[in-house]
């Protein structure tokens, strides 16, 4: 093919300059048949933001015509957006490229690993942008990087695809990088505007950086509840990377980051080495950008503690994740402190960085190679030292939350097995069917370790991101510490969990709906949408069902099969149907006369209405805590919830709804009349459900008697500290994530569905509250020695111990329920999602006088 070199306009001296060759190493030359991306997408690069559907055209375009690159499709997102990763090597590494693949990844086998000859492998370098959708320079970057990498010629590329295998994925969360650019790109001027008070500079609520369910993406790695982040994953550990970058952009006014960040609040399951080869990489991004004259940082700010992050993940994996962060033009050109930050310049440096990898990449390849083979080879001996030989899980009540957690390791590699004979450990007993064990001495132990255990000790005391993440106990799920296990109690490796379901006979009496199963309400609903009258126990009963005898608890549902509109065999398929895919249980009685408790037509089961569920959403409210219960009604439970504009809500008619939630936010934008009106619904005998800081909007605004215990500490008036570690030492008094035991009041229509009376909650705030005035209506408390896992300042372990999680309060005919913890973290706190759903399903039943 004819080869050429691009004539270059260089215009560094034009505020815009979206010239290829403002981006691109000069003095090599470019292969004419790979298409520029203007020529695919129609704009210059940096001219405008590129949306998702753009990117994709111009991936697909080099892809074909391009021998050193293979497009793979890796999924879609909720928004049915094509997620993707280019594979990019030499020809001749293509030809053989699966075979590169299973050498590489006997590496990560220490089984396999000690003949790999390291000299003549690639390295694997995983280029990722912009999982904060309205953090774009690194996705317009890779429209860079693919013509770059396919197009660029002579001995340096070739060297560079010879000796790397380089995943680019130009885009981490297609959902929100389409929604920022359409937001930017329609209020872009045709006379660029820099000032920052521009709306092209202030997205509306809820902006790009989320996924469709206004998940931050960046901290799904390891719980992985989103398409994006289960779909990244398998290709992921097709190919464990020896690098992972993670493109990202920070405040207007600072420069550009790059890792290896503050070395004491590294996770300490992150071998030194990692920080050392991180350093040496370091090196590179410094030389790159010194010679464009690019300013940065890299030992302040960020960290490397949950390994939930891309920057992180690939550090419990053999590899080395290195997050970059650009000061964010936002738009196309704002002014700075810096001066005039064009969006150009950000992508540039994205770019730059790009390629500094890259030949880190190369020129470290040995070093990397090797790291990851010792990183499972010392794994091996770590967990040979380790006291703890295995985990043990399992809720006998609970299948669909085993299958959540089993399915969760599965996505990280995680070997588990069928528990053969009974195990008792840590005073718990676990029985065969419904437990399942995780033997330590395997290639992910150091990734288990992390998953399994609890720490209340740190070297720091300041976290970017949550300190503690305990899998089985955000779960709610038993489980316990093995110091050893036999064979003979290990059956079956798991490959994944299938659903059981349970066949229903019919009767023409009623039936009762098992409450304890996670899915129970997703059932109920389907149920109620039907138009079937259901009622709730508040009270235990024994029944005859079938040929067996069966005790039925607090919170199970009955549903009479007479006085319906339904006739009994239209009531049996629907409920056969409500089942369907599920593992919950639904039991015929024949009779009313119980065998023991309360019997049928009890007045102790009451009848319930179906949820109408509204959630405050926009302006003031979190998006991620809005879209963490829009994602669980929605995605988990099938049930509809309307989000409306705090601002909106004095224009429309309430009396829709019977429930209402407001998750964390600061409702400023509720007018008076809104909360007039608000007050007036509630006292009508709606269920108001408030979360974390909305919680003491109500107090402060007397909807509720809350109170909120105080620290009690004062500030010596006479002490100097030193002025340097002002912020520090403001920050050290946040709580950004950590993990409580509280204790349930079992009777109570809230902690319905639960038979543990202690529950893990997860508190990212220092809102403690007091008991109520009532005694009966507080039926969460943290307990007395409260802290599980993570940091709490010391000014806030006194007020911690007994403080209520939960407090409901009387408002004329309705209730107020009052949350301080957030029970739906991170759509994998699976354990107090209960509490959000028996609030929707039995506020209005709570006796809250
Ligand atoms: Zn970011």
């Amino acid at each position: 093919m004819r080869i050429f070199i691009l004539s270059f306009l260089i215009s560094l001296n034009s505020l815009n300059a979206q010239e290829l060759s403002y981006y691109l190493p000069r003095d090599i030359q470019y292969n004419p048949s790979i298409p520029t991306p203007e020529k695919i997408i129609g704009h210059h690069v940096g001219e405008w933001h590129v949306t998702h559907d753009k990117l994709v055209n111009y991936m697909r375009a080099v892809d074909q015509s391009s021998d050193r690159i293979t497009l793979t499709e890796t999924g879609t997102t909720y928004e049915g957006r094509t997620q993707l990763v280019l594979i990019i090597t030499s020809p001749a590494n293509h030809s053989r490229l699966e075979q590169i693949r299973q050498e590489h990844l006997k590496l990560s086998n220490p089984d396999q690993s000690a003949p790999m000859n390291t000299s003549t492998m690639p390295s694997v370098i995983w280029i990722g942008c912009s999982i904060h959708g309205n953090e774009s320079s690194g996705a317009n970057a890779s429209l860079l990087a693919a013509f770059y990498l396919a197009a660029a010629q002579g001995p340096a590329i070739d060297s560079l695809l010879n000796s790397t295998v380089i995943l680019l994925d130009p885009s981490f969360n297609p959902d929100g990088l389409q929604r920022f650019s359409t937001w930017v790109n329609s209020n872009k001027s045709n006379t660029l505007v820099s000032d920052p008070n521009a709306r092209e500079f202030n997205e509306v609520w809820p902006g790009g950086r989320f996924n469709h369910y206004l998940f931050d993406l960046n901290r799904d790695w390891l719980p992985a509840q989103h398409n994006e982040s289960r779909n990244r994953l398998v290709v992921f550990h097709q190919w464990k990377p020896n690098i992972l970058t993670d493109h990202h952009e920070m405040g207007t006014n600072a420069s550009f980051f790059f890792q290896p960040g503050v070395s004491s609040r590294v996770n300490s399951n992150t071998p030194k080495r990692n920080q050392e080869l991180t350093g040496e990489i370091a090196t590179y991004h410094a030389r790159y950008l010194d010679k464009i004259g690019s300013f940065y940082y890299t030992k302040e700010g960020y960290d490397d503690f949950y390994y939930g992050k891309g920057s992180t993940y690939p550090d419990i994996n053999g590899g080395i994740g290195i997050l970059f962060e650009q000061a964010s033009s936002r738009g196309h050109v704002q002014e700075s402190s810096n001066g005039m930050l064009t969006f150009p310049f950000t992508i540039r440096n994205q770019f730059t960085t790009m390629l500094s990898t890259l030949e880190a990449g190369r020129q470290m390849r040995k070093s990397l190679l090797e790291y990851q083979r010792d990183f499972y080879l010392n794994a091996r001996k770590e967990s040979a030292a380790f006291p703890i030989k295995g985990f043990v899980f399992g809720d006998p009540k609970d299948e669909t939350k085993n299958a959540f957690l089993v399915n969760m390791l599965l996505r990280h590699q995680i070997d588990i097995y069928q528990v053969k004979s009974v195990i008792n450990a840590g005073g718990k007993t676990f029985n065969p069917g419904s437990a399942y064990l995780v033997p330590t001495a395997q290639t992910q132990f150091k990734l288990i370790k992390s998953i399994f255990e609890k720490n209340t000790k740190f070297e720091d005391s300041l976290f970017y991101d949550i300190s503690a993440w305990t899998l089985p106990l955000a779960m709610g799920i038993p489980y316990a510490e093995m110091n050893s296990w036999s064979p003979t109690q290990a059956g079956e490796k798991i490959s994944q969990l299938p659903t059981k379901s349970y066949p229903l006979t019919k009767s023409n009496y009623a039936y009762v709906l098992d409450w304890s199963n996670y899915m129970a309400p997703a059932v109920l609903h389907n149920i109620q949408s039907k138009g079937l009258l259901t009622k709730v126990a508040t009270s235990k009963f024994e029944s005859r069902t079938g040929d067996s005898n069966q005790k039925f608890g607090y919170g199970d549902i009955v549903i009479p099969v007479q006085n319906q509109a339904k006739t009994p065999d239209e009531i049996h398929a629907i409920l056969q149907s409500a089942l369907e895919g599920s593992s919950v249980r639904i039991y015929p009685v024949q009779s009313g006369l119980s065998i023991g408790g309360i019997d049928i037509g009890s007045s102790s089961i009451l009848p319930i209405r179906k949820p109408s569920v509204m959630v405050f959403s926009g302006n003031g409210t979190s998006p991620t805590d809005v879209g963490e219960i829009w994602h669980l009604m929605d995605q988990r439970f099938k049930i509809p919830a309307s989000l409306v504009e705090v601002e909106q809500f004095n224009r429309i008619d309430a009396g829709k709804y019977n429930v209402i939630v407001m998750s964390s936010g600061n409702y400023q934008a509720l007018s008076k009349a809104g909360q007039d009106k608000l007050r007036e619904w509630v006292s009508g005998g709606g269920t108001l459900i408030a979360i974390e800081d909305a919680v003491q909007y109500l107090a402060s605004n007397g909807f509720t008697k809350v109170l909120f215990k105080k620290d009690g500490f004062t500030e010596d008036s006479m002490a100097t500290k030193p002025y340097e570690l002002r912020n520090d030492d403001r920050r050290a008094l946040d709580m950004p994530g950590s993990i409580f035991e509280a204790r349930l009041e079992l009777t109570h229509p809230l902690t319905y569905g639960y038979d543990q009376p202690l529950i893990s909650v997860f508190k990212s705030n220092t809102l403690f509250m007091d008991r109520n005035n009532s005694p009966y209506n507080s039926p969460v408390q943290l307990t007395e020695k409260p802290l599980q896992s993570g940091y709490l300042h010391k000014r806030f372990e006194k007020m911690a111990p007994n403080s209520a999680s939960v407090n409901i309060d009387a408002l004329g005919r309705g209730r107020v329920i009052s949350m301080t913890e957030n029970p739906n973290f991170r759509a994998f706190w699976f354990g107090t999602n209960r509490l959000l759903l028996n609030a929707i399903f039995f506020g209005a039943i709570i006796d809250a006088k």
